[in-house]
């Protein structure tokens, strides 16, 4: 009978040896059970063994790392709790629920804490030296021995593992602390995560509100396609842990969560039906917490100087905007301002005329293309329904048409409370504008939706002065305007001044207010009829006049024939006119007075003649 209580003493020595060579190598669970093999192969010829540690409601097996598929592959303790407490030789049924996954399982040895409770257990094969030893007293201390060696190797390994995070952490909260550079703040969160918890993958969703232009690689979170379990953190600020069997993970979604706010998620993808233990939890906790503060923190810093900032630019473009600017040199600095800040492809202007929308000449020539359709028809349709402005992460997600830019940022200009228009930045990526960026483009654009409205206002007052009320025709004072400028600039042109034959009788017989209707009848007419040669502008009373620059007076004789003749055509009751029709050239040296002083005369002898006529001047006249 070999000299068992020789054995034990040299188990003890070895392992004792062992303990002292490896203190200080810092090696994992499955690296010390790996030595601690050799000695089972030593002592009793045992090639094949497994240690499976017992972690909360399960052995799982840590001869190797917890990759996939053996985490999964752990043994409920449930179906071996009723034969952990039985003594050495264990029920040939303990071992056969072993042997369905441990072929070689021939014998336990169970590893207990001081008080009894198991904590693990070692499968081994059966050898006729293990078989022998195992009926001896000395059984009892070998397991003794080993539950207390593998404590002290636990012990060692969390606490080698402590220190390890405890640096780690020190680290992080140490940038953390000391750094307003969020790109920073973001690195050494991910370095953290990843050194605490190396076995895992892990990824870092950030709200849309942060800065673009990031070097770290985080996601920006999505409402469609985010995982519930990571929205549900995200809202609620609590760490959500799902089971997810559609992608075969076990995905821990952390909030990144300041004093303020939350900005983020944290996920930790573990193999699937893993369970976090409290002490991960904690201190998956703990990096979210502090790294969240401290964005916060560098945010908030990041935060104050660009209000600065965009309090000077609101400030400078409120100034130059009230500096009398008509509306085009206006959109011209609101263009530029708005590609200094945001950085976008594509800008436009759009504004109301006589209740359509017109894209102002100041926008980007994509706006002038067909592909700019979708974006103009989806944004015009919102603010026929709505004054709110709009913010569009990524555009393609909310129409069918194929779109080549992603996000959008659409404002409208708010003139009496009305939508009068709208400015819309475009920019190829998705995501690309940020929330801060949306805030400021919406304060520059009703800091300037003001002065467009004053100019605006300035146009449709100047449009009251030059126009008569009644009949729409210029006024005459603009007339006389137009005339002096063409007389400058031009090489000749025709006067015609047109008088109601007989209107007094009209006003008599129908009522001043037939008569007014008639004028505003006439007055449109020949506006269409003279339309893109010349203006008409109403003379006084029933009088009105049309010039046509750079036009002689033989040429002008065909469209004067025709007013006379088509007026009586399209009032009813039907009125005749009278014309006389003058012209002037460069080289005669003409000024405004003569012409009209001789188209007066021709009206005259019109008048004179019968009425429903015209009479051109001719120079003769004058000579004769
Ligand atoms: P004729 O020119 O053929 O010699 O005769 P007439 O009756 O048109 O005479 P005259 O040109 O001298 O008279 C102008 C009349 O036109 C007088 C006035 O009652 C009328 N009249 C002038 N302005 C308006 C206006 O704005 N509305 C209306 N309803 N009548 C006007
Ligand atoms: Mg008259
Ligand atoms: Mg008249």
């Amino acid at each position: 009978m070999a000299d068992y209580q020789q054995t034990m003493q040299n188990v003890k020595c070895q392992i004792l040896d062992l303990w002292m060579d490896l203190i200080d190598e810092k090696l994992n669970s499955s690296e010390y059970f790996e030595l601690l093999k050799g000695i089972l192969l030593q002592y009793f010829g045992i090639s094949k063994s497994e240690y499976l540690h017992l972690d909360k409601d399960t052995f799982y097996p840590v001869s190797i790392d917890a990759a996939h598929e053996n985490i999964t592959q752990g043994i409920p303790s449930k179906l071996l709790e009723q034969h952990l407490h039985q003594e050495y030789p264990f029920p040939s049924a303990f071992v056969d629920i072993l042997k369905k996954k441990y072929d070689f399982a021939d014998d336990v040895i169970v590893l207990r804490e001081v008080n009894q409770k198991p904590f693990g257990i070692i499968i081994v094969q059966e050898t006729a030296d293990w078989k022998n030893f195992a009926k001896t007293k000395y059984i009892h201390d070998f397991e003794m021995l080993l539950s207390r060696v593998i404590q002290l190797i636990q012990k060692n390994i969390r606490a080698t593992y402590e220190q390890k995070m405890n640096i780690e952490l020190v680290r992080m909260t140490g940038i953390f602390h000391s750094s307003m550079d969020i790109d920073r703040i973001l690195k050494a969160l991910l370095h953290g995560v990843r050194s605490a918890l190396p076995k895992f993958e892990s990824k870092l969703i950030l709200s849309n509100d942060q800065d673009r232009h990031l070097t770290v690689d985080t996601h920006t979170f999505d409402y469609m396609s985010e995982r519930s379990s990571t929205i549900e953190a995200f809202v609620s600020g609590d760490m959500k842990i799902e089971q997810a069997e559609d992608i075969e993970w076990c995905v821990l979604n952390a909030p990144i969560k300041g004093r303020q706010g939350i900005y983020g998620v944290l996920q930790i993808f573990a193999p699937l039906n893993y369970v976090f233990g409290k002490q991960e939890k904690d201190l998956i906790m703990h990096i979210a917490e502090t790294s969240g503060n401290a964005l916060e923190n560098a945010k908030l810093y990041h935060q104050s100087h660009r209000l600065v900032s965009d309090l000077q630019l609101i400030n400078e473009t409120s100034h130059r905007l009230n500096m009398k600017l008509n509306q085009e040199e206006m959109l011209l600095f609101l263009a530029k301002q708005l590609t200094k800040s945001f950085n976008p492809d594509e800008i436009c202007f759009v504004l109301k005329e006589n209740d359509v929308y017109q894209v102002t000449t100041e926008s980007t020539a994509f706006f002038f293309e067909n592909e700019s359709k979708p974006y103009l028809k989806y944004v015009s349709d919102h603010f026929d329904k709505s004054t709110d402005p709009l913010f569009i992460a990524d555009f393609s997600n909310l129409i069918a048409d194929r779109v080549s830019l992603m996000s959008m940022m659409a404002i409208p200009i708010i003139i009496r409370e009305k939508v009068h228009g709208f400015s819309i930045v475009l920019h190829n990526k998705p995501y690309f504008f940020s929330f801060d960026s949306f805030k400021l483009m919406q304060s520059l654009i009703r800091h300037s939706s003001l002065a467009i409205s004053n100019t605006i206002l300035r146009d449709q007052l100047q449009e009251m002065v030059d126009r008569d009320h009644l009949t729409k025709l210029f006024a005459r004072k603009y007339l006389d305007r137009y005339v002096e400028v063409s007389m400058d600039k031009d090489e000749g042109g025709v006067f015609i001044l047109l008088d109601i034959d007989n209107f007094k009788m009209i006003n008599d017989t129908y009522g001043h207010q037939k008569g007014d209707a008639i004028l505003v009848t006439i007055a449109q007419h020949l506006i269409d009829t003279v339309e893109g040669q010349g203006i008409c502008a109403r003379w006084g009373g029933e009088e009105i006049a049309i010039y046509l620059p750079n036009q002689t007076l033989l040429a002008s004789i065909d469209l004067v024939d025709k007013i006379v003749t088509s007026v009586p055509e399209v009032t009813t009751p039907s009125v005749t006119v009278s014309s006389g029709v003058a012209a002037w050239q460069k080289n005669l040296n003409h000024n405004f007075h003569n012409v009209f002083q001789n188209a007066d005369i021709a009206l005259y002898e019109a008048k004179n003649n019968g009425k429903n006529q015209f009479r051109l001047f001719e120079m003769d006249d004058v000579t004769n």
